[in-house]
């Protein structure tokens, strides 16, 4: 990426999970906690190994029958098909009370490397997060995040886009939304495809963040931590 890109964008997008934070323990957590409210509430003789399997095959299912609506990132409806499929009566509260234990394990997300990233740049840009997910719960993380609200200006979800990245009208809104043009954005994110193609798509100038794989284009600058991005924006 060219010092002016640097220089002059006005707006920093930023993918939120696994971009700003690591996601495998978090969610792990959260199937635990989820696993110890249905364990305690349901009385079903369902073991931990047959709870996290079913729930892989019930995200599947609503996944392939919600195919790109970002409905389909909705964990309560992952809740919902696996209850059905144990055969749970009183399915109601108990899938909302499994929603909200997992929901809990966000309060275990250490943000202070995003903490420390945003807040150096939200004195040369403003920031947005681009992310595919429902907005109630990536709004229950920004909460920890930014829970004043002086880092982050805009919080763009799927939800509300209407369509996932790296679909050019997900991109499109985000531009609409921050009243900024693709030349004057960054992207930032993990994934390649959403992220990273998704963005220079439409011109946007693009940061791979990202421990695990190189960029593929020589063009696209790679960092393999918030804290190297950090270091190069000093
Ligand atoms: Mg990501």
């Amino acid at each position: 990426m060219n010092e002016l890109v640097w220089q002059n964008a006005k707006v920093w997008f930023f993918d939120l999970d696994d971009t700003l934070y690591k996601t495998e323990s978090i969610y792990a957590l959260g199937l635990e906690r989820a696993f110890a409210v249905f364990y305690k509430t349901s009385g079903a003789s369902i073991t931990w190994d047959e709870f996290s399997s079913q729930y892989q095959v019930a995200r599947e299912e609503v996944k392939v029958q919600l195919g790109q609506s970002p409905a389909c990132r909705n964990r309560l409806l992952y809740f919902k098909r696996m209850l059905e499929s144990f055969g749970i009566c009183a399915l109601a509260p108990l899938a909302l009370a499994m929603d909200n234990a997992y929901t809990s394990a966000y309060h275990e997300i250490d943000f202070d490397p995003a903490r420390t990233l945003l807040k150096m740049l939200r004195t040369r840009a403003k920031i947005a997060l681009l992310t595919n997910q429902t907005c109630q719960a990536q709004l229950e993380k920004v909460s920890r995040l930014d829970p004043r609200g002086e880092l982050i200006q805009w919080i763009i979800t799927s939800e509300e886009a209407g369509s996932e990245k790296p679909a050019e009208s997900f991109f499109k809104f985000a531009l609409a939304r921050t009243g900024c043009r693709a030349e004057e954005a960054v992207m930032v994110g993990d994934d390649w495809n959403n992220d990273i193609e998704g963005a220079i798509a439409l011109g946007i100038s693009a940061i791979f963040l990202n421990a695990d794989q190189k960029s593929k284009r020589s063009s696209i600058p790679h960092f393999k931590s918030m804290e190297d991005l950090c270091s190069t924006l000093l």
